[in-house]
């Protein structure tokens, strides 16, 4: 007897690497891959967790990045009187 897909009623095939629910073709996702060739198999719930953790990683990033412009301008300006 083949495990249960943990979103449907569907035989599993696959299981998440995250949790370890049991998944079906249709309910695995493939994760984001940091620093590995092999594809990452997710449920839909970890998936959402880990996209909403790399939004706010993103997130982050972008204000640090629109900081170190308006620093970069700053310093520009008060070194060669751009403006
Ligand atoms: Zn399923
Ligand atoms: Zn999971």
């Amino acid at each position: 007897m083949a495990p249960k897909c943990g979103m449907c009623d569907k035989p599993a095939t696959t299981q998440c690497e995250q949790c370890g629910m049991p998944l079906c073709e249709e309910h695995m996702t493939h994760g984001i891959q940091f620093r590995t060739n092999n594809p990452t198999i997710h449920c839909p719930n970890c998936e959402s967790n880990i996209t909403r953790l790399t939004k706010r990683i993103i997130l982050v990033l972008t204000i640090g990045l629109i900081i170190g412009v308006i620093f970069l301008i700053w310093y520009l300006d008060s070194v060669f009187y751009l403006f």
